[in-house]
């Protein structure tokens, strides 16, 4: 299995936020998590990545238990994802913004930085030539020098898969990218979604554009009040009776 989680919960106070969900991740495919609002879709997300702290459960990825282990460290394991809204360094360019969120990740250390070290300078530009790859990776090479302050909503977007991409992940795990976006947009990261499983890249996402679920998702997980109600393909989603009342009854 790749990655797996059992019985995973989260209670914050009295709310059972995310409730003894097992779900499996299959490799090299695009996965998917619906459900109406405040179903408890992201909070399985900052669960998985570490974000925040099971209340019980265990997550397994390639039969490792990473259930306790920061988020740092399931970075390092090759598992990313995005927030639902992307804070860039408005201030900064769209280059320097994933040029930042890539060295948080590498081993120059603070005596190497004072002293510009040759580590330091290798590093750096190590930095600079990966934040470059992601960037043409996901069509923003030409906006690099833009002031992030000045990208439109999409290409945020596209920053934000840069910046999860630039950690060389196995898995990303992706919280709405669709948001906020119009249907060509949203097209045009469908296809970039369908690039990263080309590269051997597994995708997660949550998403409420049905249309766009039903047509780039392989398997669907159906959350509602903290439980998973429904699992399977997209075909099998639309017929479920549950899942109807689910989003009709609501
Ligand atoms: P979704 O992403 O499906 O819209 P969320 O996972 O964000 O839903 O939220 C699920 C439930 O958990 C909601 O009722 C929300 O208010 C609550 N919740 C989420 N995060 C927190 C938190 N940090 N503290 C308290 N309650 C939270
Ligand atoms: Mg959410």
């Amino acid at each position: 299995m790749f990655l797996e989680t059992k019985n995973v919960t989260k209670q914050f106070g009295g709310l059972v936020a995310v409730n003894n969900v097992d779900f499996s991740i299959e490799k090299g495919k695009i996965n998917a998590i619906i459900g109406p609002n405040g179903a408890g879709k992201s909070t399985f997300f900052n669960l998985v990545s570490g974000t925040y702290p099971l209340s019980s459960g265990q997550v397994t990825y390639k039969g490792k238990d990473i259930t306790k282990l920061p988020s740092n460290k399931i970075a390092e394991l090759g598992i990313a994802r995005t927030f639902q809204t992307t804070n860039l360094f408005e201030q900064s360019t769209v280059l320097d913004n994933v040029i930042v969120g890539h060295r948080l990740r590498t081993k120059s250390n603070l005596v190497d930085a004072i002293l510009r070290t040759k580590r330091f300078k290798r590093e750096e530009q190590k930095c600079r030539d990966k934040a470059m790859e992601v960037l043409e990776f996901v069509g923003l090479t030409s906006i690099a020098d833009k002031m992030a302050a000045n990208v439109t909503q999409e290409e945020k977007k596209r920053v934000a898969f840069a910046l999860a991409l630039a950690t060389d992940p196995e898995i990303v795990f992706l919280d709405e990218p669709a948001a906020g976006i119009n249907p060509d947009e949203t097209e045009g990261l469908a296809e970039l979604m369908r690039k990263m499983v080309q590269k051997g890249i597994t995708v997660c996402l949550i998403e409420h554009k049905m249309q766009m679920i039903m047509k780039l998702a392989d398997n669907i997980m159906v959350l509602n009040y903290g439980e998973k109600i429904a699992e399977g393909t997209p075909d099998e989603i639309m017929n479920n009776q549950t899942v109807i009342e689910a989003y009709l009854g609501g």
